[in-house]
């Protein structure tokens, strides 16, 4: 019989027949082994232990104790969760399933009602009879014809088992039921105790927005109660951060699917905080020499096949729009084309440089609609963009001061959850870039000489560059553990050589100057969803929508006095309001809380006797009785500090 020959992790290899099994791999070692093995790994590749092997290679046997043992875990619960749906609802097709770091899915459709949220827990039940009634998952193979017609009536199985290659097609045989194994299952169910079905969503067939949406059932499951429980509190703290769910309590802002995916309409309140964050950020920059424009959304198709848009950027821009005259508008993605357009109005002089132009610019990207996410992945955006332009000796120096500012500007939004990476262009696919090897060379080794000489560390990431450059990018955790961008900062030795940018050097002669393009709180859209979500909607005092409710104990006796109080903060451009609602004091007053109001006042016979008002902080336990001057002060100085507390 013709020889496999396989290496253990320790380095030796032994040889065995064609046809053996993971359970007698870990058999021949020890007992003790073949019972705790509930996978292997042969080159990298998952592998049941039932399955025959006809290949050698580096050879690993999976235990429980691992983060492929909870891969495989995982696993059989999705083939335990197809398999019960299956006997549950005769008829059904099943897609893909999978397992991932947040746990399992399968993919289900129906002829009619698809399965819902509430039908979860019923389900989970029936996956725990089946493994109290038979744990095993037998490993059986049937030959293709088979297969097919074991799958007949659904079209994803059927899809599935086409395209493999083979005559022996594996399926578990689970609760009675025979299911196509389409991942690597544990021959036993008995360690799958602590699951949980989560939620269902809809997602399209091969994630292809043109094929049928099938609902995908997730869950998840670990080998530990502890570990499910601190998994189901950190999802329960996700939901109560999302800053979807609190843009809609804290009415910051909406997004209506049919008058435009993608493109939200902020609401007084977010509109609020927006202007906030707008009017911070151009007072920092113009601060720190930069000079603020405005520019047009719409411009001549040709900028863009100027700049290059058009031919690596294409699949994000919405189609142009051909007016009666022919010309060609194209509604940007990006504003490094309009600012440029600033640079060349003048000629520069070596003594205007660095130049610094900035704008909270206003572009459109056509996202994928499965990509959009309230505030955070939108079609419309306004970026707090800026682009420096630079003779080349002072690239370094431009980069540590833009540095510097997002830091400064990081510590007044109390951001200090993030890490760096340096983006560069894939050595694979250069066509989606600029195609000049010795100037990627040269920024990137730039770009990583001026962080590795700053003392901090990063990432290096193939792949994610600008079509023009290299970029320091800052990636944040969204709510949802999703990792976002939120600051870059890129380095462009491109445009400027496609715009025949110049400056006259002291030596009278023309240079062409490098840009560096920089957002320093993103989007306005995904920075605010990104403080919704670090505030959990509890906006310090300088950003809070409302920053004083004032409630009259009775409207009658003490909403004249409320009112003046109003009045004369109001005049001090805070952010007041009295609460004229007829209802008891003890629903204002949690209103207020449930609002995250950061003052609340309360005003009634002792206040107007004594002059003073009643202020309760919000997250504090007691009310404090102090005179409007004091107040005033206290305030001032919150608001003028930025702080959370
Ligand atoms: P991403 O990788 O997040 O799609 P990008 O690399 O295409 O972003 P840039 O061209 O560098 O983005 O855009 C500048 C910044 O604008 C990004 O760092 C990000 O913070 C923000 N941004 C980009 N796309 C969107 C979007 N669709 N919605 C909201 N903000 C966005
Ligand atoms: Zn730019």
């Amino acid at each position: 019989m013709a020889q496999i020959t396989f290496e253990f992790p320790d380095g030796r290899n032994q040889a065995f027949d064609s046809g053996i099994t993971i359970a007698e791999i870990a058999k021949s070692i020890s007992v003790s082994l073949a019972k705790k093995a509930i996978a292997g790994k042969v080159d990298g590749q998952l592998v049941n232990v039932q399955a025959p092997l006809t290949a050698g290679g580096k050879l690993e046997i999976i235990t429980a104790d691992s983060e492929d043992g909870l891969t495989v875990l995982r696993q059989s619960a999705a083939e335990l969760l197809a398999a019960v749906v299956k006997r549950e609802f005769p008829g059904v097709r099943l897609g893909r399933l999978a397992a991932d770091e947040d746990g399992f899915y399968v993919d289900t459709e129906k002829d009619e009602r698809q399965i819902s949220a509430d039908e979860l827990d019923d389900l989970a039940d029936k996956m725990l009879r089946v493994i109290k009634d038979n744990a095993s998952v037998k490993r059986v193979t049937l030959s293709k014809d088979n297969a097919l017609n074991e799958v007949s009536g659904d079209r994803y199985q059927t899809e599935l088992i086409k395209t493999l290659d083979s005559d022996e097609i594996p399926f578990y045989e689970i609760g009675g039921q025979l299911v196509y194994a389409q991942v690597v299952a544990a021959p036993s169910l008995k360690d799958l105790k602590h699951f949980k079905l989560l939620s269902v969503a809809g997602a399209y067939w091969e994630g292809k927005s043109s094929n049928p949406m099938l609902q995908r059932l997730y869950g998840t499951a670990f080998f530990k109660a502890a570990d499910l429980e601190a998994d189901l509190k950190k999802r329960q703290e996700a939901r109560e951060r999302d800053h979807r769910v609190i843009g809609n309590n804290l009415d910051l802002f909406f997004v209506d699917p049919k008058v435009g995916a993608g493109l939200p309409y902020w609401m007084p309140n977010g509109a609020t905080i927006r202007r906030t964050i707008e009017r911070y950020i151009v007072d920092k920059e113009v601060a720190n020499g930069y000079q603020h424009v405005y520019t047009p959304v719409l411009a001549n198709l040709d900028l863009y096949k100027q700049s290059g848009h058009w031919e690596h950027y294409r699949d994000d821009m919405f189609p142009p729009m051909k007016m009666d005259d022919d010309e060609m508008l194209e509604l940007r993605p990006m504003n490094c084309p309009s600012h440029i357009q600033i640079y060349n109005h003048h000629i520069r002089s070596y003594r205007e440089l660095p130049l610094r132009i900035a704008e909270l610019g206003m572009m459109h990207r056509y996202e994928k609609s499965g990509a959009l996410s309230g505030l955070q992945r939108v079609r419309e955006m306004t970026l707090n963009d800026g682009h420096t332009f630079v003779a080349p000796d002072q690239i370094q120096d431009e980069f540590k001061k833009i540095l510097n500012l997002m830091m400064e500007v990081y510590h007044d939004f109390d951001i200090d959850n993030y890490t760096f990476r340096l983006s560069y262009r894939d050595p694979e696919n250069t066509e989606k870039y600029f195609d000049d090897d010795e100037m990627w060379n040269k920024a990137q080794t730039m770009l990583k000489g001026a962080m590795d000489e700053l003392g901090l560390d990063y990432v290096e990431a193939e792949g994610e560059a600008a079509f023009y450059g290299p970029k320091l990018d800052v990636q944040t955790k969204t709510a949802l553990g999703n990792e976002e961008t939120l600051s870059t900062i890129q380095l462009d030795f491109m445009l400027p050589e496609r715009f025949d940018l110049h400056y006259v050097g002291e030596d009278g002669q023309e240079h062409r100057p490098v840009m560096i393009h920089r957002g320093l709180v993103s989007t306005m859209e995904r920075f605010t969803a990104y403080l919704i979500e670090m505030y959990k909607g509890a906006f310090p005092t300088w950003l809070a929508p409302k920053q004083v409710q004032i409630i009259p104990v009775s409207d009658e006796k003490h909403g004249q006095y409320a009112r003046q109080i109003n009045e004369k903060l109001q005049a001090m451009h805070i952010r007041s309001a009295v609460d004229e609602r007829s209802e008891k004091m003890g629903y204002l007053i949690r209103d207020a809380q449930t609002h995250k109001i950061p003052y609340t006042i309360v005003v009634g016979d002792d206040e107007v006797n004594n002059d003073t008002i009643s202020v309760r902080k919000y997250g504090e336990d007691d009310s404090r009785e102090l005179s409007m001057d004091d107040f005033t002060v206290e305030i001032m100085k919150d608001i003028a500090s930025y702080s959370r507390d």
